[in-house]
């Protein structure tokens, strides 16, 4: 069984960066896997909520939603606050990242690239910094020794992926985007993407540019791949699972 762990940053990521890819690989057999850092309380767009905490309860159930939506196999929200990810303890949110990785053992990790994803937000910056060495982390006996003292054993994943884009948006601040080595075919799965990012419904006033934007660019997913456990030269891949076969 392949297991696919996705980390990001907000809610609507989980949509918005690799809900096709959860989707196709979900009808593929894969186990899927989110853990969202925020509950997204810092949104311009905020719905009916009068309070942060009214808005982090909505969104919550918005990301279940459109989990549901994805098929995916097991989510979780962390509490890390939105929009300070950048002053958040590296070593502790990286643990608690290593923690879920050793727990789920993840054959591919997801999560954004450390430019930002198109937006350049800087949390999504952060979560991939994070994501990033909990892959590297989670694999070795002299990281967070006292979560092997638990009983958890380390786990290398495999493949580590940052999503990427083929064009940046020229109203957001300038970002450098990870070239694509993966394109990710998901035009079987574009209408439940979209209807998983319309799930977010705090986030309503984002639907149509976010839908316009996919219907245009979104038939494919793109990727970077950020590190692999066997060294390899690199070819163009067309699927995440590329030389991945299940143990
Ligand atoms: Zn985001």
């Amino acid at each position: 069984m392949i297991r696919i762990l996705g980390v990001t940053a907000h809610p609507d990521d989980e949509a918005g960066a690799f809900g096709g890819s959860l989707l196709l690989y979900n009808s593929r057999g894969a186990e899927t896997y989110v853990i969202c850092l925020t509950e997204g309380q810092a949104a311009t767009n905020r719905g009916t909520a009068k309070s942060d905490e009214e808005l982090g309860m909505l969104r919550r159930a918005e990301f279940e939603a459109s989990c549901r939506l994805l098929r995916v196999t097991g989510s979780e929200m962390l509490k890390y606050p939105d929009g300070a990810l950048d002053r958040v303890n590296l070593l502790t949110v990286v643990a608690d990242l290593t923690r879920r990785v050793r727990k789920i053992k993840p054959h591919i990790i997801l999560t954004m690239g450390p430019e930002g994803a198109i937006t350049g937000h800087l949390d999504h910056a952060m979560a991939s910094i994070f994501a990033t060495m909990a892959f590297h982390w989670a694999a070795r006996k002299d990281r967070y020794s006292e979560q092997l003292a638990e009983g958890l054993e380390p786990h290398r994943a495999r493949k580590l992926y940052y999503s990427t884009a083929s064009f940046v948006l020229p109203d957001r601040p300038p970002v450098s985007p990870p070239p694509c080595t993966t394109t990710i075919d998901i035009s079987q799965f574009l209408e439940g993407k979209i209807e998983a990012f319309r799930q977010h419904r705090t986030q309503a006033p984002l639907m149509e540019r976010f839908e316009k934007s996919m219907r245009r660019f979104g038939l494919k997913e793109l990727y970077h791949l950020a590190a692999v456990s066997e060294p390899m030269d690199l070819t163009p891949e067309t699927d995440l699972l590329h030389g991945i076969s299940p143990e």
